[in-house]
């Protein structure tokens, strides 16, 4: 695979898929986080310091799915003209916009492109070809760079036409990784090719059946599985422990108890609370309790670990040597039932303060981390969430693998 570091860019127009899907006010359309923007800024800088111009092309939402009342494209919410404004703040250059992500006035503005010089596409999601991954539309698209660079990682797991089939219209010594993505990527493989033993991997959130295939593939690499969250109570009830109102997957009790067995047969650990916080409602006000995970009222529900389990699972996590973790351990969105969460937070940051590699992904727990401000006290924290949960489901993203491709 090329690297980006060993391509030159001189006198060349890199076409690089971004995310710029940044989150914008409902009325103003003024960013109101430009986190994506700034994580693309070192490949963008990195080109124009060689020489190079730079055509960007991101989705913005989906223009597709959330239409106007009479049916028509809400292009004035959806367009990347918002922006060009903070980007040009950011590049301290004046960033020019295509009105439309292809066709001639693309083509003419990406062929005029002076050395330094960057310019920004409209919305690919404004085509069906986008998400149909459609390879006219590629290779449209592909006609405005010379070099193809995928930096949106958040977007790898999909086949669509700016994250993967464009690629097929570079050859393997004209496409790479950007620096977002590069770094993405090895550290993800780090984690699931050469783990440094123990590996501890925690997964919490909702629901077993978003995660089964992240914890049955993790079966085959990890030392110890720690579960938290609503997820819990589905293993729970499953080995016959009354759980009152928690959140469970009648259907999934069967699917808990084979990843029980698997675990046995394969020796890995599965931790599972055993203690917890419950409340009368699920509201932030309820009235709680902390008991044992066998003293569960019929009417309460569970909605954070307990002080044992805190405990417990950070005595793990401070003896592992790698972790992974994917998912919130209550539902930290509510104060009274964010001190499991907060408490492995600390655990994975101080577990990494000792050396060990600590990867968080996955929307809900990334933002936990970064609500107890310890993003910069753990190891790598993944920007996509999706794409991080199929790569460690073992899938394939296709995104990443039309890079690697001929
Ligand atoms: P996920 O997106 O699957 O990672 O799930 C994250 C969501 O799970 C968060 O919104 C949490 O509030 C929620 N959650 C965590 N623990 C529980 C619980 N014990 N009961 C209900 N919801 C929970």
């Amino acid at each position: 695979m090329n690297q980006i570091d060993h391509i030159q860019f001189a006198g060349k127009r890199a076409l690089i898929r971004v995310d710029f899907n940044v989150p914008l006010d409902k009325e103003t359309y003024e960013i109101t986080d430009d986190t994506r923007i700034r994580a693309a800024l070192p490949t963008i800088q990195k080109i124009l310091q060689d020489g190079g111009a730079v055509v960007l092309m991101s989705h913005l939402g989906r223009p597709l799915k959330k239409l106007n009342e009479d049916g028509s494209i809400n292009y004035e919410k959806f367009t990347l003209k918002h922006i060009v404004k903070r980007l040009s703040e950011l590049l301290n250059t004046n960033v020019l916009f295509a009105k439309d992500c292809i066709g001639d006035e693309a083509k003419s503005l990406s062929q005029s492109l002076q050395p330094g010089q960057v310019l920004l596409l409209e919305n690919t999601r404004f085509y069906k070809g986008e998400e149909k991954g459609d390879e006219e539309f590629a290779q449209s698209l592909s006609l405005l760079g010379d070099i193809y660079i995928n930096d949106a990682f958040g977007t790898a797991h999909r086949a669509h036409a700016s994250t993967t089939i464009v690629a097929n219209f570079f050859d393997v010594n004209h496409k790479a990784f950007g620096y977002l993505m590069n770094a993405e990527v090895a550290n993800a493989e780090k984690v699931i090719h050469q783990p440094e033993k123990p590996f501890t991997a925690i997964i919490g959130g909702a629901k077993v059946s978003d995660k089964i295939l992240i914890i049955e593939n993790l079966l085959e690499i990890a030392n110890n599985i720690i579960i938290g969250g609503g997820m819990s109570y589905t293993f729970l009830k499953a080995q016959g422990i009354k759980i009152g109102k928690s959140l469970c997957e009648e259907d999934k009790l069967d699917v808990a108890l084979n990843v029980l067995q698997k675990a046995k047969d394969k020796g890995v650990q599965i931790f599972i609370p055993v203690d917890h916080i419950i409340a009368d409602k699920f509201d932030p006000a309820a009235n709680t309790n902390s008991v044992s995970i066998h003293e569960t009222p019929e009417s309460w529900m569970g909605l954070d670990i307990g002080p044992q389990t805190i405990d417990l699972y950070s005595q793990i996590i401070f003896n592992s040597k790698t972790i992974l973790w994917n998912g919130p351990m209550g539902v930290f969105e509510m104060e009274a039932f964010q001190a499991g969460t907060k408490a492995i937070a600390y655990a994975v940051a101080k577990a990494t303060e000792n050396g060990a590699f600590s990867l968080v992904g996955g929307g809900d727990s990334v933002a936990a981390v970064n609500l107890f401000n310890l993003g910069d006290k753990v190891s790598f924290v993944s920007t996509g969430g999706g794409a991080m949960l199929e790569f460690f489901e073992g899938k394939t993203l296709p995104g990443v693998a039309a890079i690697l491709q001929q």
